[in-house]
């Protein structure tokens, strides 16, 4: 079978080199152990901080070493009471087509009726970060103003969606004229395309009563037009800086003119990690899914087939080139 190892930490944008392709043998489960073949596997932006060998909130990826992530798998073979072959699951696994795991490290899967691949997406870590973020951070209220960047992705477009479902007026901001159809579509009332409209411009003709929530996905140049229009307490859930994270070394980070905005209109800006949020996660599947069921939560995947694409599905997310959550089929089931 074929496995994925860090080969080398990319300085930058990371390229076909930062990636090495193994064979390596599949392993016989033990007692209390599961066979788990890769359906699909998930690639994020935050596995770009895991990348480099600096200090933070997940343990760096090692040279020389697999690399792990988000994957629904299939049991092959058990020696677990727990897991039949057959179930599906989820879990953090290492990138290869077969992983051979404690039982206990993978959770069986009850999807709702939708495809597995959610589980990654919409019903997995990205909606979750929606949920929590929206509504225990930015607490959207009728009526508000909610601008979100970074709108079609897999975390931006689920938490847009969540402000509608309070009443809210919401904004997205995305990089192609593509992804701002979708989001229209999606029920957002504005579509911003900060590759080809003057944001300044356009964010002072659609938010003409300010913001009232900031749903911070990319930082940079984009979120310096926006801070400005903060209102009077207004609340900014930061849940990620993509345009950062491929800065190359020296490089100078963003953010030195933030503390002027947030004091002037006592903004309560809070970073936050989905993980902070684990004690309410079955609520929160349970809300996101009953929001699909209702038809009032919608949700797009980009899939791409084969283990060998997962380089240029991962680069692709700093390039902007998915729609909603972006994924890899590695098999059948
Ligand atoms: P996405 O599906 O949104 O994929 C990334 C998208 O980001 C791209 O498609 C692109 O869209 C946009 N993008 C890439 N580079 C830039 C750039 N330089 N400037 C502006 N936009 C850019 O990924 P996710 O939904 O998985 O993640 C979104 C954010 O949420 C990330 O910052 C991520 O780190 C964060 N996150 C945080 C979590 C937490 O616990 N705090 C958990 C999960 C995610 P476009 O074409 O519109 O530019």
């Amino acid at each position: 079978q074929q496995q994925i190892l860090l080969k080398e930490r990319p300085n930058g944008m990371p390229t076909r080199s930062t990636f090495q392709y193994e064979e390596t043998d599949v392993v016989q489960p033990t007692e209390g152990e599961v066979q788990l073949k890769t359906l699909y596997l998930s690639v994020d932006p935050y596995m770009r901080g895991r990348m480099n060998d600096a200090k933070s909130y997940t343990a760096p990826f090692q040279v020389g070493e697999p690399l792990n992530g988000g994957i629904v798998a299939v049991v092959t073979k058990s020696h677990s009471n727990g897991l039949q072959e057959g179930d599906v699951v989820t879990g953090m696994l290492e990138w290869k087509e077969y992983n051979t795991v404690d039982a206990d490290a993978v959770r069986k899967l009850d999807l709702h009726g939708v495809s597995s691949s959610a589980a990654l997406g919409v019903l997995g870590m990205p909606g979750l970060t929606a949920y929590f973020g929206m509504y225990k951070i930015g607490e959207p209220k009728e009526g508000e103003t909610v601008v979100i960047s970074g709108a079609a992705g897999a975390v931006g477009s689920v938490a847009g969606q969540l402000a509608k479902i309070k009443g809210a007026r919401v904004i997205g901001i995305v990089g192609s004229k593509e992804k701002a159809d979708y989001i229209k579509s999606l029920g957002f009332d504005e579509a911003i395309n900060y590759k080809t409209d003057n944001l300044k411009e356009v964010l002072k003709e659609h938010c003409p009563d300010g913001i009232d929530v900031y749903f911070e996905n990319v930082g940079g140049e984009i979120s310096d037009h926006i801070l400005p229009h903060l209102n009077t307490f207004a609340r900014v859930p930061v849940c990620g800086s993509i345009s950062s994270y491929n800065l190359e070394k020296g490089e100078r980070d963003i953010g030195v003119r933030v503390q002027g905005f947030l004091v002037k209109a006592r903004v309560k800006m809070q970073g936050f990690l989905v993980r902070d949020f684990e004690d309410q996660f079955q609520e929160a599947y349970k809300a996101l899914a009953s929001y699909i069921e209702a038809g009032e939560l919608q949700y797009e995947e980009t899939i791409h087939e084969g283990i060998e694409r997962v380089p240029e599905a991962f680069i692709g997310l700093f390039k902007g080139e998915n729609i909603g959550k972006q994924l890899v089929k590695v098999s059948e089931k």
